[in-house]
């Protein structure tokens, strides 16, 4: 079976740059870059303009970023596979990593498969119903398509995230509304304020998305009164979901140790994992900053953590 020095899952900003570092340290890394699992280069690709990525001051639309980190990648002599990862097994080694064209061992890995935005599974949000049709999980990504212009908008949670799409959907709707569970956001202090003094946004607290009605589209939202247990039916052209992400730690099969949020424990400061020669970067280990320049960053880290544990076994 075929054997490589390093293999890296994932590929955003952070199996990317891992990809270029290690190719430049002469590691010949093979990357995983994901298919069926969403679009390779991670959330960037559903990114518009990226404007707080340093090199880039007239901003930059995510796609062509992953793009550019995709060729600077394999300028160097990273070899990249379109395939999903689908398992792995840590308990040998070299480690053996499964994709749909066979297996293959490594020496080292790095496992950069990011996180996904979490959807609430209420009736009318699925895969045919409105998802994807008045209903998505990315306001950054779809807010300003028409079918939201000039209409009430819903935007699901209470975190910060919550708070700047529905800050960013008030350049497309008539008047964004935050549904929270609780009576209090999760949101830092002063995006919070933001959200509270913005003329074109109400929150209402304590509520809840029971059902997402319309016909083409949405139409409609069913929200719950958590207090009085009082259904109410208003008019929407949209819902957001903004309820945190899930990590995509699925293919390791518990064998890695994970925080309780289902993210990987690294050992602090660095990129190493519970398994030696297992290295994680990206979104999949972040829960805090989630950035791409941070993502890069620890892709770096990842790439120059795995040399130096390859040299020092040699
Ligand atoms: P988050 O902080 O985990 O907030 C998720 C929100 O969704 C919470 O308000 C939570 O309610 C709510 N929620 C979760 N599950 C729900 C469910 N089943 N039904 C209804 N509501 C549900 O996630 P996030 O807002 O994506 O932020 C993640 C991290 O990224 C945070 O550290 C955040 O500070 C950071 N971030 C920073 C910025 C920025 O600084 N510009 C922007 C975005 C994100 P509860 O409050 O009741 O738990």
């Amino acid at each position: 079976m075929e054997k490589r020095k390093l293999i890296i899952i994932g590929s955003g900003p952070a199996g990317y740059t891992a990809a270029l570092y290690a190719a430049r340290a002469n590691l010949s890394p093979l990357l995983y870059e994901g298919f069926f699992s969403g679009p390779a280069g991670g959330q960037l690709m559903t990114t518009t303009e990226v404007e707080n990525y340093p090199g880039f001051p007239e901003g930059v639309h995510g796609p062509e970023m992953v793009n550019l980190f995709r060729k600077q990648a394999e300028k160097f002599g990273t070899q990249i596979v379109t395939e999903d990862v689908t398992a792995v097994n840590l308990g040998k080694y070299p480690f053996l990593v499964t994709a749909k064209s066979g297996n293959i061992l490594a020496d080292a890995l790095i496992i950069a498969t990011g996180a996904n935005a979490k959807r609430l599974d209420v009736p009318g949000t699925h895969d045919g119903e409105f998802w994807q049709k008045g209903v998505t999980a990315c306001a950054v990504c779809d807010g300003a398509i028409p079918i939201f212009r000039n209409q009430p908008l819903y935007v699901i949670g209470g975190g910060d995230t919550a708070v700047e799409e529905a800050t960013f959907l008030t350049k497309f709707g008539s008047k964004v509304t935050i549904v929270h569970r609780r009576d209090e956001l999760r949101a830092s202090k002063v995006m919070a304020e933001k959200a509270k003094r913005h003329p074109k946004i109400e929150i209402l607290w304590s509520h809840v998305l029971v059902r997402v009605e319309g016909d083409q589209i949405v139409r409609s939202v069913i929200l719950k009164n958590l207090k009085t247990g009082q259904e109410t039916k208003l008019p929407a052209g949209g819902v957001f979901f903004a309820i945190g992400h899930d990590p995509n730690t699925r293919f390791l099969n518990q064998q890695l140790e994970l925080h309780p949020n289902g993210y990987i424990k690294v050992i602090p400061g660095t990129t190493r994992t519970s398994v030696e020669g297992v290295f994680a970067a990206g979104d999949v280990q972040d829960h805090v900053y989630r950035q791409a320049v941070t993502a890069a960053g620890s892709g770096c880290m990842a790439a120059l953590d795995a040399e130096r544990w390859l040299a020092s076994r040699e």
